[in-house]
């Protein structure tokens, strides 16, 4: 087991490639943290995961709520040495690519939310002796994208660099902090334009491997730079995307 004795805060994780996460890290030997605003959902996923998980309300666009979930991971379960900065919304189902409301939504949650799940997990980590800080970007921190609002690019692109700022700031407190970045995945392929046929199978086309992901792939990918396996790895980013930015 890779995650024995490891405590872990993971957003977003009621739903997608963040339960997934979750599921994995606890059969790793992790205490869990499940922190969504999806309260339902979450409290189900901690259930069927047992004591190893727990579910707490999480708004990462609020200050307020990462402080209180980071002083409940280290009450119930004595230390925080893991962040996966998981939760994001997509920018595909916009019908207004200018929507400055838009703008401001996806900003605010995917990058905003981080660099708050950043501020607030280091001391917490920094108190452990150390952790590391796994932040979901994208293909599209990396390459624009046709058809989305580019928020989602904007904010995607801040999480990479935030991530390497992260890692040069903190190396010094024995926190890493590594980016993952999920090509196509299913959900994409379902929602607002990337649902049409047409989008669907240009998308397709792109990746040489010729699927999506699946969110346990990306899951894996997140283990090791969560893990002590990536003991020297920091301020990079991990691509999973079937080779798709390999083109
Ligand atoms: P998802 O929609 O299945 O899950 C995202 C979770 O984040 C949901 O449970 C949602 O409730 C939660 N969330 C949204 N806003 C929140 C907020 N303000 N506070 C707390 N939780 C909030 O997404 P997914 O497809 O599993 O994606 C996970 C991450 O990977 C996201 O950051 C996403 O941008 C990124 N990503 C996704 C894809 C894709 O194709 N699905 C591709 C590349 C990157």
């Amino acid at each position: 087991m890779r995650l024995t004795g490891k405590v872990a805060i993971i957003s977003g994780a009621a739903s997608g490639m963040g339960a997934a996460t979750a599921r994995l890290f606890a059969r790793e030997g992790a205490k869990v943290v499940i922190a969504d605003l999806l309260e339902e959902q979450g409290r189900a996923l901690a259930a069927s995961i047992g004591p190893a998980a727990r579910f707490e309300r999480l708004d990462v666009t609020d200050e307020a709520s990462w402080a209180a979930v980071v002083a409940a991971a280290r009450q119930h379960f004595g230390r925080l040495d893991i962040l996966v900065n998981n939760a994001g919304i997509s920018g595909s189902a916009e019908q207004d690519l200018y929507s400055t409301e838009a703008w401001h939504r996806i900003m605010t949650v995917n990058a905003t939310g981080v660099f708050f799940g950043t501020k607030y997990a280091v001391p917490a980590m920094t108190a452990s002796g150390g952790g590391s800080i796994v932040n979901l970007s994208s293909i599209a921190g990396i390459i624009g994208s046709d058809g989305i609002h580019m928020a989602y690019n904007a904010s995607k692109g801040a999480v990479r660099l935030m991530t390497k700022s992260t890692a040069v700031q903190h190396a010094k407190d024995n926190i890493r902090a590594n980016s993952v970045h999920p090509g196509v995945m299913p959900p994409m392929l379902t929602s607002g334009r990337t649902a049409d046929p047409e989008v669907r199978a240009k998308r397709m086309n792109v990746i040489p491997m010729r699927r999506p992901g699946e969110a346990d792939e990306v899951a894996n990918a997140i283990l090791f730079l969560a893990s002590d396996d990536a003991s020297y790895v920091t301020g990079t980013e991990l691509v999973v995307d079937g080779g798709a930015v390999a083109i």
